[in-house]
C-alpha cells in the first residue's frame, strides 16, 4: 500500500507533468518542432548573426507550416524574446 508520503509525492509529479505539458500548449509545437527549429535557428545565426528579432524563428515557422502566432507569443514567454535567447533559454531537454 502506497504511503502518505508516496502518495503526496504522486500528487507533485502529476503537477509538474501538468505544468509542463501548459509550456508545450503554449509553444503550440511538439518536442520533435522544437528540435528542428533550434537547429534551424543555431545554423541561421551561425550564417548571419541575431538582429534581436525573431526573424529566423518565424522564417523556420513559415517553411514548416507551423502557426507563427502562437509561436511568436509562446517564445518570449520561454524566454526567447530573440533568435539568440530562443537559442540560450528555449532548452526542450529542461522540459523533460
Ligand atoms: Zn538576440
Amino acid at each position: 500500500m502506497a504511503s502518505e508520503r508516496d502518495h503526496r509525492r504522486m500528487l507533485r509529479d502529476a503537477y509538474k507533468a501538468e505544468r509542463k505539458r501548459d509550456e508545450w500548449s503554449l509553444l503550440g509545437i511538439d518536442r520533435e518542432q522544437l528540435d528542428d527549429l533550434l537547429d534551424h535557428v543555431e545554423e541561421q545565426l551561425a550564417v548571419t548573426g541575431c538582429d534581436h528579432t525573431l526573424r529566423h524563428s518565424r522564417a523556420w515557422a513559415g517553411s514548416r507550416s507551423v502557426a507563427w502566432s502562437e509561436l511568436e507569443a509562446g517564445l518570449p514567454a520561454a524566454g526567447g524574446g530573440c533568435d539568440c535567447e530562443v537559442l540560450a533559454n528555449v532548452d526542450p531537454d529542461e522540459k523533460v
